[in-house]
C-alpha cells in the first residue's frame, strides 16, 4: 500500500531522513518508536505530502506519491495529530461532516447521517451538538478521529494520538484506535505506549537518527531488540 524508496529528506543541511525503505501492507498495523527528533513525523508527514523529499520515492498503491494529487491523497490517507486541531466554532457533529461536504461534495443530509454514525461508533454519539471547549481531550481526540474517517481513508496515521491527553484519558483514544485496528483499517501510528504497541501492531519500527535501526514484530523488537541502540531506547522508556 505504502512503499518507501530509499527517501531523503533534508532540512537545510540537515540530513533528516537517511534512505529510508519501508513498507505497509495492506490491512497491516505499524508501529514507529523512537527517540524525540529521530524523524518518526517526519516519516508521517511525507506519506501525505506534508513534506517533499530530496530523493528516492514514496509509493501509494503502486503509484508515486509525488505524481498524485494532493486533493486525492487527503481523501485516501487521514492522520490525526497530537493536538485535535478541531475547527473551535463549529459543534462536534459539523466538525465531522466538513469534508465530506466541502471535498466529496456530499449532501448535508447525508453527510450528517455519515457524521452521527462515525461519532456514535468513537463513543461520542450523545455529544453531536457540544462545541470542542466543551469536551475532554480524550473526547476531543475521539471527535478528531471521527472527523477523519469521515473521508473514508484506505490508510490511516496517527502521530502520537495521546501524548497530549492527560494519563486517564489515553485508554479510550487507544480503545476506539484499537477498534479500527480490529476492523482492518490500514495505519501507520507513531506512540510512546509500549503496551498498546505490543497489542495492535504487526510490526514496530525502531527510528533513531533519520535511520530505521531495526524492524520485526513487537516481540522482535520490543522484547529481543537485535540493536544494542534499540535496547538503549527501551531500557530508557520502559
Ligand atoms: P518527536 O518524538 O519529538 O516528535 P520525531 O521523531 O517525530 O520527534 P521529527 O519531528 O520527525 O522527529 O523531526 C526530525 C528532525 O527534523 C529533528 O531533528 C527536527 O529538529 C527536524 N525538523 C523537523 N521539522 C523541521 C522544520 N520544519 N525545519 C527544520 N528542521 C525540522
Ligand atoms: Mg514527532
Amino acid at each position: 500500500m505504502i512503499e518507501f524508496k530509499s527517501v531523503d529528506k533534508f532540512y537545510g543541511h540537515n540530513h533528516i531522513l537517511k534512505s529510508i525503505n519501508l513498507s505497509i501492507k495492506h490491512n497491516e498495523k505499524v508501529v514507529i518508536i523512537g527517540p524525540s527528533g529521530s524523524g518518526k513525523s517526519t516519516v508521517l508527514r511525507c506519506i501525505n505530502r506534508l513534506e517533499k523529499i530530496e530523493s528516492g520515492d514514496i509509493l501509494f498503491n503502486g503509484q508515486s506519491i509525488l505524481k498524485q494529487k494532493q486533493s486525492q491523497l487527503s481523501t485516501e490517507i487521514g492522520m490525526v495529530f497530537q493536538k485535535f486541531h478541531l475547527f473551535p466554532h463549529l459543534t462536534v457533529v459539523q466538525n465531522v461532516m466538513e469534508a465530506p461536504t466541502w471535498v466529496k461534495k456530499m449532501n448535508k443530509v447525508q453527510a450528517r447521517e455519515l457524521a452521527a454514525s462515525l461519532l456514535e461508533k468513537v463513543g461520542m454519539g450523545d455529544k453531536l451538538n457540544s462545541y470542542p471547549s466543551q469536551l475532554s481531550g480524550g473526547q476531543q481526540q475521539r471527535v478528531a478521529i471521527a472527523r477523519s474517517l469521515a473521508m473514508q481513508p484506505k490508510l490511516m496515521l496517527f502521530d502520537e494520538p495521546t501524548s497530549a491527553l492527560d494519563p486517564e484519558l489515553v485508554g479510550e483514544v487507544l480503545q476506539v484506535i484499537k477498534q479500527l485496528a480490529v476492523e482492518g483499517m490500514s495505519m501507520a501510528l507513531v506512540t510512546h505506549e509500549m503496551g498498546f504497541a505490543r497489542e495492535v501492531a504487526d510490526r514496530v519500527i525502531f527510528m533513531d537518527k533519520g535511520q530505521i535501526i531495526e524492524t520485526g514484530s513487537p516481540e522482535e523488537v520490543l522484547s529481543n531488540p537485535k540493536e544494542e541502540r534499540t535496547r538503549l531506547f527501551l531500557s530508557r522508556i520502559l
